[in-house]
């Protein structure tokens, strides 16, 4: 298991997932565990955590979990107005999946959302899946409206990922799904740490033995499967925030970087950075060598 000498933030978290109440394709298959799954992830020196809502119902979900302990914010994609809300979104393109709604209708309420981040000056939380032009062309016209933005779950060619590189502010959010092949970790390991946040889209996109990135794991969760479940340990096949360790020991291993712990302090710092920006811990680490990171916060 991992040392605590490293903190970590989870960008990207599912708990409004039924797997976080043990409902597994519509079957209950154990309790509901989030306050264990909790435990496992600030033992892991995970000490912030990023619900996402993607919809109104997820948002208000989102919202009510953020609210019951002070390390967890929340994205929200309709309407922000309370605190603990880091980020307008998630939003964006996917045209993988132009069955649920076409390119044009979604380039129209893509669009929207950043008047909403206009309105209440928060960073946006970005998907983007096989629409790397049209998502740089969005982004880059709207750039005067936001204080910057991650593109969440990235797995994108070394393209689009030069492509968002080249827009002022915007950083790459990489999770288990962005560390599947040999290819995926070469393009991961193109993005400078300056740029990159570390998530685990939980309950999805854990890493697995047959992924290239497994090669670079060194901290082991012991798992049982889901109809099998013990409180104390971790469901197979399903990610939680502590498995972030996994996804920083990836990217340092296909970065070829030795110093973990530095690394990490960059991706707490670009986090910080974007979605706590008035935070007086962040300031402290932003004395520490802050990169490439030209952004300046509208703070
Ligand atoms: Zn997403």
């Amino acid at each position: 298991m991992a040392s605590n000498t490293v903190k970590l933030i989870d960008i990207a978290v599912n708990f409004t997932d039924g797997m976080f109440k043990g409902i597994y394709h519509g079957k209950q298959c154990h309790s509901a565990d989030l306050p264990s799954v909790l435990a496992r992830a600030w033992a892991a020196g995970v000490d912030r955590i990023i619900v996402t809502g993607g919809s109104l119902k997820e948002s208000r979900e989102a919202l009510e979990i953020a609210e019951t302990d002070g390390r967890l914010f929340c994205t929200v994609g309709v309407h922000p107005t309370r605190c603990g809300v880091v980020a307008v979104g998630e939003c964006g393109l996917d045209y993988d999946r132009l069955q649920f709604c076409p390119s044009d209708i979604q380039k129209k309420y893509f669009e929207k959302q950043f008047e909403l981040a206009k309105a209440v000056k928060l960073p946006m939380f970005l998907h983007m899946r096989a629409a790397g032009g049209d998502f740089s062309e969005i982004v880059s016209k709207n750039l005067y409206r936001f204080p910057g933005g991650v593109t969440h779950s990235f797995t994108g060619t070394a393209e689009e990922r030069d492509k968002l590189l080249s827009i002022e502010n915007m950083f790459i959010g990489i999770n288990g799904c962005s560390l599947k092949t040999k290819e995926n970790l070469e393009i991961v390991g193109g993005i400078p740490a300056e740029r990159m946040m570390i998530e685990t889209d939980s309950p999805y996109c854990d890493i697995k033995n047959t992924h290239a990135g497994i090669q670079f794991v060194k901290s082991i969760w012991p798992s049982k499967k889901k109809e099998k479940y013990e409180p104390g340990l971790t469901v197979k096949g399903r990610n939680e925030p502590c498995l972030v360790r996994q996804v920083l020991e990836v990217v340092a291993g296909c970065k070829g970087i030795a110093d973990i712990e530095g690394l990490s302090k960059t991706l707490y710092h670009n986090t910080c950075r974007l979605f706590f920006p008035h935070d007086m811990d962040a300031s402290a680490d932003a004395q520490l060598e802050s990169g490439g990171v030209t952004a300046e916060q509208n703070s």
